[in-house]
């Protein structure tokens, strides 16, 4: 501890560059600092520092251990106990540049595995980002020292240290009932649950927090399941929505999207009073979408368009440009070769074309002057040749009647079941479609991707890096991640930007894997090592990142303006 403010006071004034000599650790009370890395000036991203605490000064019970979703639990809730800690000091530059700011990677609404705080057998680790205090370029040792012996402990002591077991315990508990309610789920082959009571809509468009005064949701008789949850006396009761083909309908202004979302968030968990913490989505649930403009590279989407016009092929569809329709057939095809097994589809963000095609536009328009077989045709192949179920919302056409296995009515934020219904009308009314025979291959796509697709050179340095939510920076390309809707933090971006990094230092793509089995490869590696393994440098801080689901990792795969598949 004498080293660290000896130090400090040794560089006082001098030029920044002389802060480069406090990296190493240094023992404090009841924890270790480790100065990872240290920042070239006070603008320049902020150092990166760890604080170790054994578990003998901040005991982290073994059943809190016991499982990775606990784990997990814990961890998240210390993550944010930190942040708030953080907040309450005043947290103004002091100085130049980023002098004297500390950071924490902070949670959003959901809880999901990350680096930040890290639970290990005997210890837990913080990473914190600091800026280290200057006066213009001279280093200001007494703000360091504060920084380093009055605000961080003061920080530690308002979080770590000061949380009751009984706080961490409910975390704990939450843990649990997700994994219960996932169990059931699996059990009875329901692809969502929705729980009475939940709060679906959002606060704005930019704002992830629960919208005041919201109607709470309410399950139709019809779908209404209990589960008796552990750490609960009541079951949770709620609608369940089974495998196969669900129609989402009702009047514009009704919920519908709404709950299209609240399904999408839910492969992810949520924090206690977000209002969704009970709305849960099959895991492997993905948002399908136009997406127009987006890169595509040799995907075989004739199962949904053929015979474009100058005779492009489909079978290896490739463009740098694609449109509405094609965008959305790739999308499908992307997300069920990355191993999807529910599809989320909601009107507002679809190509008409794709979806519908009414008998008058068949009329008019013959079969074979129409490259596109749509959405409403295919839907039954996916679910009855590839265990594929869909949940879709379409408020403007009844087409999709004749395939759907349920039709759930939004109406005034509310569900009704109206399947029956909807059967009745089929018959009054039945439209005349062709109907689709072929079959769906379960490999219709199956792409390698080879080495040169990972082209991280940048000049003479190889470089890739997140900026913000969407973006992946790759050597001189930029991965435009916009339109993939299920990716929620940054945290995972950065991620999937270390895991490109890492996938072309270990040379991944060298053993000609299919796509498929390249994500299995790496989900192995963060179930066993953690999302560190993908960390520059091992047994460092590991940056700030959050556990990205193999069909976000395959979006940024399957975006890349550089990719070569065979
Ligand atoms: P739709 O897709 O049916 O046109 P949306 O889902 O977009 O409707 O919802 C329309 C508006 O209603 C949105 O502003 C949304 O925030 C709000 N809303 C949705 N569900 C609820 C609810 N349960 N309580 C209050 N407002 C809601
Ligand atoms: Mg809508």
């Amino acid at each position: 501890m004498k080293k660290l403010q000896q130090l400090l006071q040794n560089i006082d004034g001098k030029g920044y560059k002389a802060y480069k000599s406090i990296q190493g650790s240094y023992s404090f009370h009841r924890y270790e600092v480790c100065v990872d890395y240290v920042q070239g000036d006070p603008f320049a991203s902020p150092s990166k520092i760890r604080i170790v605490i054994p578990d003998v000064y901040r005991p982290i019970k073994d059943e809190w251990k016991q499982s990775k979703q606990r784990n997990i639990y814990v961890a998240d809730h210390i993550a944010r106990s930190v942040a708030k800690a953080i907040k309450k000091e005043s947290n103004q530059p002091k100085g130049s540049g980023k002098s004297g700011l500390i950071h924490i990677d902070q949670p959003g609404q959901e809880i999901l595995e990350r680096t930040a705080v890290q639970i290990k057998k005997d210890k837990t680790i913080i990473c914190l980002s600091v800026g280290l205090p200057a006066n213009g370029r001279r280093i200001n040792g007494k703000e360091a020292e504060k920084l380093f012996f009055t605000i961080l402990p003061s920080i530690l002591k308002n979080s770590i240290f000061s949380i009751k077991d009984d706080e961490l315990t409910k975390s704990v508990q939450l843990a649990d009932q997700h994994t219960v309610i996932r169990e059931k789920m699996k059990e009875n082959n329901w692809i969502a649950f929705v729980a009475d009571g939940a709060i679906l809509p959002r606060e704005s468009g930019v704002s992830n927090r629960p919208l005041r005064k919201a109607v709470p949701f309410e399950s139709p008789q019809e779908n209404r399941v209990e589960i008796k949850l552990p750490h609960r006396e009541e079951a949770l009761t709620g609608m369940a929505i089974r495998k196969g083909i669900s129609l989402i309908v009702g009047g514009g202004y009704h919920g519908k999207s709404t709950l299209l979302q609240a399904l999408e968030r839910g492969v992810y968990h949520h924090i206690r009073g977000d209002g969704r913490e009970y709305v849960l989505t099959d895991p492997d649930a993905v948002k399908i979408r136009a997406e127009d403009g987006r890169q595509v590279t040799s995907v075989n989407i004739s199962a949904f368009i053929n015979d474009l016009p100058h005779g492009q092929t489909t079978t290896k569809f490739t463009t740098e440009n694609a449109s509405g329709s094609t965008s959305q057939a790739t999308n499908v095809v992307e997300a069920i070769e990355a191993g999807a097994t529910t599809l989320l589809i909601d009107e507002d963000t679809s190509a008409t074309n794709f979806m519908i095609r009414d008998a008058r536009m068949q009329a008019l328009v013959h079969q074979n002057k129409e490259p596109i077989t749509p959405f409403v045709d295919k839907i039954k192949q996916l679910r009855d040749d590839l265990d594929v179920s869909t949940i879709l919302v379409m408020g403007g056409s009844g087409d999709y009647f004749d395939v759907a296995d349920q039709v759930i009515m939004m109406d005034q934020y509310k569900p009704f079941n109206v399947t029956e219904k909807a059967r009745e009308i089929v018959e009054h009314q039945p439209v005349s479609r062709q109907p689709v025979t072929d079959k769906l291959a379960s490999d219709m796509n199956q792409r390698i991707f080879l080495p040169p697709s990972l082209n991280l050179q940048k000049g003479k340095k190889k470089k890739v890096q997140a900026k913000g939510l969407y973006t992946v920076l790759m050597g001189t390309s930029t991965i435009q991640l916009d339109d993939v809707e299920q990716l929620v933090d940054a945290s995972q971006t950065r991620a999937i930007a270390e895991l490109l990094r890492y996938m072309e230092a270990k040379g991944s793509l060298e053993q000609g894997k299919p796509l498929t089995a390249l994500l299995d490869d790496i989900e192995h590696v963060m179930d066993q090592e953690g999302l560190q393994a993908f960390a520059p440098f091992p047994n460092q801080h590991p940056g700030d990142l959050a556990r990205p689901r193999r069909f976000e990792i395959a979006a940024c795969l399957n975006r890349m303006r550089t990719a070569k598949v065979q």
